[in-house]
C-alpha cells in the first residue's frame, strides 16, 4: 500500500510523438538583482537555465552566497526573478503554489501544536475531513520514523526529529515538488545518514520532483540524478554532472563502489576550481 496517494500524473504535450521526459521545472536564462542599502545592486544569479524532469532528484551545490537559496525561492514563488522566467508544467511561476512544497530550514513547525497538529495543519487547511487527514497523518508520521511521536510538541524534539516533522508536513500538502534547502544542515552526522536513506526511501517510492540544496558532495551524489555545481557573484551554473549510479541505492554498496567514489572526487574538483577562479579571476 502507498502511505503517500500517488500523485496525479503529469500529462505530456499530446502532439509529441514519442515518450520524451516531461519537464516539471523550467528556468529558462533566470537573473536576481537584489538592491541592497549599503551596497550597490548586486547579481545573485546571472542566466541560470535549468530544466528538471517530473520526477528528477537534481541536487544544487556552490559556495556559500551564490544564490542558492534565492533560485529555491524563485521556483517556490516567494521571489519573482528580475530577469528570465521560471516555470512548473510549462506555466510561468507567479507565487507560492500546493504543487511547489518547501521546506526550508527556517520554515519553523507551529511551536503550539504537537507532531501530529504540525503534520495534519496542510490536509486540513485543504479542506480534508478531520479523520482522514488524521489517518494520513499518523502514516506519514510513521514513514519518518517518529510513530510515537505525535503527541510531542516541537521544543520536547530533537533538531533532527523537528526536521522529519518538517519533512512530513510538507508532504501531507502532497506537492509535486520538494524544494529542500539544505534540509539536513543542522544535524549531525548519524541522524543525517538516517534522513538521508529515509529520504530516498520515500523519494524511490513516489518519485516527486525534488530540487535539494546541500554543501555535502558526498550528500549531492548518494542523492540526486543531476548535480548542479554553482560559482558565486554572480552566481552561475559551472556544470551540471549526471549520477549515473544504479537505483535503488544503498550507502553500504556505494562506498565501496569506484564509479560513486570518482563522481564524488570530480565534483570536489569542480568546487575547488569555483573556489580557485575566485581567487585569481
Ligand atoms: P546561498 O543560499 O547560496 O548561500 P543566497 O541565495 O542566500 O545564497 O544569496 C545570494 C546572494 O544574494 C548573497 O550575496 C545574498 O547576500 C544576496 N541576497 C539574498 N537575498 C537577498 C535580499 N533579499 N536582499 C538583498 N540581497 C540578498
Ligand atoms: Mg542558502
Amino acid at each position: 500500500m502507498s502511505v503517500v496517494p500517488l500523485r496525479s500524473g503529469v500529462q505530456t504535450e499530446p502532439s509529441s510523438g514519442h515518450a520524451q521526459p516531461v519537464a516539471m521545472i523550467e528556468i529558462d536564462r533566470v537573473s536576481q538583482m537584489f538592491e541592497t542599502s549599503g551596497r550597490r545592486s548586486h547579481l545573485a544569479l546571472s542566466d541560470i537555465s535549468l530544466t528538471i524532469e517530473d520526477g528528477a532528484f537534481v541536487s544544487i551545490l556552490g559556495p556559500s552566497g551564490c544564490g542558492k537559496s534565492t533560485l529555491l525561492y524563485i521556483v517556490g514563488g516567494f521571489v519573482t526573478p528580475t530577469a528570465g522566467v521560471a516555470k512548473v508544467k510549462g506555466k510561468a511561476i507567479t507565487g507560492p503554489g500546493p504543487d511547489r512544497g518547501p521546506v526550508f530550514q527556517e520554515f519553523a513547525l507551529f511551536p503550539w501544536k504537537n507532531v501530529l497538529g504540525n503534520v495534519m495543519y496542510g490536509p486540513r487547511q485543504q479542506g480534508v475531513k478531520r479523520a482522514e487527514a488524521e489517518a494520513q497523518s499518523r502514516r506519514l508520521i510513521e514513514m519518518v520514523g517518529l510513530k510515537g511521536y505525535e503527541s510531542f510538541y516541537p521544543k520536547e524534539l530533537s533538531g533532527g526529529m523537528k526536521q522529519r516533522v518538517a519533512i512530513a508536513r510538507t508532504l501531507a500538502y502532497h506537492p509535486e515538488v520538494l524544494l529542500m534547502d539544505e534540509p539536513f544542515g543542522a544535524l549531525d552526522a548519524q541522524p543525517r545518514k538516517r534522513l538521508q536513506n529515509d529520504l530516498l526511501n520515500i523519494w524511490e517510492r513516489d518519485r516527486k520532483t525534488v530540487l535539494f540544496v546541500t554543501h555535502s558532495v558526498d550528500e549531492a551524489v548518494f542523492l540526486s540524478d543531476k548535480v548542479v555545481v554553482m560559482t558565486r557573484s554572480p552566481g552561475r551554473i559551472k556544470e551540471i554532472v549526471d549520477i549515473d549510479l544504479p537505483r535503488p541505492r544503498r550507502r553500504a554498496d556505494l562506498l565501496l563502489d569506484p564509479h560513486y567514489q570518482k563522481y564524488v572526487v570530480d565534483i570536489e574538483k569542480l568546487i575547488d576550481d569555483v573556489l580557485e577562479d575566485e581567487l585569481h579571476p
